[in-house]
């Protein structure tokens, strides 16, 4: 099975666009591990194009601020001002689209949550340590996640330490035996200093990954952003690319 890794599209449908067309014809199924509005101007567009690709979608922390089953007092002034637009603007439908979503799913070999196993709202996976910790709560071999908004694929040995693996953009990378985690990085607001979309393709039967990067028109989602009333900061950090 092929399928088509997409994490924190964040409300950017120039960038999930230009993924899908990126992509297109290379995968049998999409995984959607959360936050799929927030941030950007297009919250109803990606809400219809995840539900186009009849993905197997999880909830992010700003879904579930969205849908007010978490207080958006947890979150920056910025990240707030974008989840009450958000609520604001999409309709009764996307609304229990949202509400339906599971914070943790179980596919095969893979976990998949938005932040973390232990933690899957608001955790930032971000060290050695936080992955091992996390072994313990998934009992899969993988664990597919997002949220930290930067790639990487991290393997932890069987006696306990956690390793990144190099990888670069249209290289395969084999995910071998051990336990391991696996993030795409951001579609819609990429945070490691490349503007590109960031997405990866996951082939279960070659037991391997291969991480892209999809260039859009990034002045689009920034217009549609300054359009809709969002803090401007919203706008510049996609041209930034943090
Ligand atoms: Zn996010």
């Amino acid at each position: 099975m092929r399928l088509l890794l997409l994490s924190d599209i964040h409300a950017n449908y120039a960038a999930l666009e230009a993924v899908l067309n990126d992509a297109h014809g290379e995968f049998d199924r999409a995984w959607v591990l959360g936050d799929t509005v927030g941030y950007g101007a297009d919250p109803s567009e990606c809400i219809a194009a995840v539900r186009d690709l009849d993905a197997l979608a999880i909830s992010g922390n700003h879904e579930e601020a969205v849908i007010g089953r978490m207080s958006t007092d947890d979150f920056n002034p910025v990240a707030r001002a974008a989840i009450e637009w958000t609520a604001s603007v999409i309709d009764d439908d996307e609304r229990e689209y949202l509400q339906g979503l599971e914070l943790k799913q179980v596919v095969d070999r893979f976990t998949l949550v938005h932040g973390s196993p232990r933690d899957p709202v608001w955790e930032y996976m971000q060290t050695g340590p936080q992955a091992v910790e996390n072994l313990e709560h998934f009992d899969t071999q993988a664990c597919a996640l997002g949220h930290s908004h930067v790639p990487f694929l991290v393997q932890v040995t069987a006696d306990g330490v956690a390793e990144q693996v190099e990888h670069s953009p249209g290289q395969r990378v084999p995910l071998g035996d051990d336990r391991l985690y696996l993030n795409p990085g951001s579609v819609g607001q990429p945070r490691d200093h490349d503007q590109r979309a960031s997405y990866a393709l996951l082939d279960t039967d070659a037991w391997d990954v291969e991480f892209r990067r999809a260039e859009y028109d990034v002045a689009v989602a920034q217009a549609h952003i300054r359009e809709a009333g969002l803090p401007e900061f919203l706008a510049e950090r996609l041209s930034m690319g943090v």
